[in-house]
């Protein structure tokens, strides 16, 4: 039996692994709900626990952050307005990666001043290889932020950008990753936003066949419809 368990992070240095799932759960943070948009990250606080829990800031540089803006708005505003623009910024990127169009100039600028903003990495010694560790110097919310940028600079050089999409619901507009087999998926999610989707076209139909006379018939069809992907 395999029971080898990987080291863990505190002794593997500081790798803070982030995924493009981490990525767009990020951007979608700034969200719509019922057609109204809702920031789920409306101050530079929420930011910070979202990037702790993440693992792409350390407590002690939240700490840290928390200590330097406080009874200092100006820094607060300026920190959250940068978490702001990238995140608005990846979203825009990422929206032209799935509508196979060119960004915003202003967008993949601020994306590269972020990636630029990156803390140092560096190779240390461990006792049986080596490790990434990287140099504290930087600003945690910079870091942060090149972290949360990362994975679509990777999906982009060695992965599946076409698999890229954003919801096919008006009300929605999340970018999401389709890792299903045939690459068709629509929705970000088949529980809500498919099956809303589902039950208004069927919905419509309905209404369409009552107007014509003709309700069997829209039954039928309604019952026939294969189940979206
Ligand atoms: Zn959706």
């Amino acid at each position: 039996m395999n029971t080898y368990t990987p080291p863990d992070p505190v002794h593997r240095g500081h790798a803070h692994d982030v995924d493009l799932e981490d990525t767009f759960d990020f951007l979608n943070t700034d969200d719509t709900e019922n057609g109204f948009p809702v920031d789920k990250l409306p101050t530079l606080d929420d930011a910070l626990a979202w990037f702790v829990d993440r693992g792409v800031i350390h407590v002690e540089g939240a700490d840290r952050v928390r200590a330097q803006v406080s009874n200092h708005d100006p820094l607060m505003e300026r920190d959250l307005a940068r978490v702001h623009a990238v995140r608005s910024a990846l979203r825009e990127v990422s929206l032209s990666i799935a509508e196979k169009r060119s960004p915003d100039a202003g967008a993949l600028e601020t994306i590269n001043r972020a990636l630029h903003a990156r803390q140092v990495i560096e190779l240390v010694p461990g006792p049986d290889g080596c490790y990434v560790d990287h140099r504290h110097v930087g600003d945690p919310v910079d870091d942060a932020l090149a972290r949360l940028a990362d994975p679509l600079v990777m999906e982009l050089t060695a992965g599946h950008p076409e698999r890229v999409k954003v919801c096919a619901s008006d009300t929605c507009q999340w970018i999401f990753y389709d890792g299903s087999r045939t690459s068709r998926r629509r929705w970000c999610d088949m529980a809500t936003c498919g099956n809303r989707a589902k039950a208004a076209r069927h919905r419509a139909r309905e209404r369409a066949a009552v107007q014509a006379g003709d309700v069997g018939d829209a039954a039928s069809d309604a019952a026939s419809e294969s189940p979206a992907v």
